[in-house]
């Protein structure tokens, strides 16, 4: 048994259905063609915040209760699921507080700033952020809100697997790109337990992939350094829960270089005029750089563009070498 089953992402469905937007699925058929496999994005960049992640941090925050939520949410994210529980917490009319890095990304704890939430700064490292958080929530009563390890939160972010079984007939695999796992794990649990014949793997920058690594070695197995220009999936160690379900579900993961991410973040733009963030861009970079198994050609894949949050800075950048299909 897993810690979750599609019960709970169907219970998620439901409890965050008003919330967030059910993404379109958009066929591209130059990048499928090139690529050799009839491709299916997943446009969550095109969600509410600007990435999936509000559909983990809805369904845990909509799941406590009202006197518990009165008293704060607390996160300790400066990326993506900051914004999100920032947005869920309004609300829900909590107050949130965002503990970021200091010298975090401006463009970011704007966004944060602007849905409404407290930011403070600690440190630069994730483990004194997520520390400094406990120990707010501790002193007031708040509740803090994991970015993956906790079974609301994946179960929010497997309704992403759901909508994809509904949407299309046919699917043989669905990639996604992979940080703490709580998105893959989310997926993978709706998506087997709907249709075991459905492969998912995950997708991870050549630099940052200490799930491949604990897939192999067998248990998990952190990184010491990091180095990727995805900036949402910098995670030196797959989650204690999420991993698991990796474990029972996920047939591989696979990698990408910063090159490849670049230019599929290029090529979604030129070709499906969808901006991704360098993450978001990741499983399609797989896609593109051909290290997706050859059993998949011609068939049916789908990629969940994770998210579009990338500054006109970094875009402006990402855009100034020339890509070819
Ligand atoms: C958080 C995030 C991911 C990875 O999600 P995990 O649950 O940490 O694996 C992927 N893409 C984007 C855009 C993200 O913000």
């Amino acid at each position: 048994m897993s810690i979750i089953s599609t019960k709970e992402i169907f219970e998620a469905k439901y409890r965050i259905s008003d919330v967030i937007h059910h993404t379109p699925l958009f066929h591209s058929e130059s990048l499928g063609r090139a690529a050799g496999v009839e491709l299916f994005l997943k446009a969550e960049n095109l969600q509410k915040t600007g990435s999936f992640k509000i559909r983990g941090a809805a369904n845990k925050i909509l799941a406590i209760p009202r006197e518990e939520g009165a008293k704060g949410i607390i996160t300790a994210s400066s990326g993506n699921h900051g914004q999100a529980v920032a947005y869920a917490a309004r609300m829900c009319g909590y107050k949130a507080t965002v503990v970021m890095p200091e010298g975090g990304s401006r463009v970011k704890a704007d966004s944060i700033e602007e849905y409404g939430a407290e930011l403070l700064f600690r440190g630069s490292a994730s483990e004194d952020r997520i520390s400094y958080a406990k120990e707010l929530c501790a002193e007031r009563g708040a509740v803090y809100v994991p970015p993956y390890d906790d079974p609301l939160v994946m179960a929010g972010q497997g309704t992403i697997g759901l909508e994809i079984m509904d949407d299309l007939d046919g699917v043989a695999a669905v990639l996604v790109p992979t940080g703490g796992c709580g998105l893959i794990a989310g997926i993978a649990v709706a998506v087997k337990e709907l249709n075991p014949s459905v492969a998912v793997l995950g997708v991870e920058p050549e630099g940052s992939n200490s799930t491949g690594v604990s897939l192999r070695v067998g248990k998990r197995t952190a990184l010491n350094t990091i180095n990727t220009v995805a900036d949402g999936i910098r995670t030196t160690i797959p989650g204690e829960i999420t991993f698991p379900i990796v474990q029972r579900y996920v047939e591989d993961m696979l990698t990408v270089t910063d090159e490849d991410i670049f230019r599929a973040q290029y090529l979604i733009l030129e070709r499906c005029k969808l901006l991704a963030e360098p993450t978001g861009a990741v499983s399609v970079a797989a896609v593109l750089s051909g290290v997706l198994p050859e059993k998949y050609r011609g068939r049916r894949v789908v990629a969940v563009v994770s998210g579009g949050n990338v500054s006109m800075e970094q875009l402006r950048e990402s855009l100034n070498q020339p890509c070819r299909l």
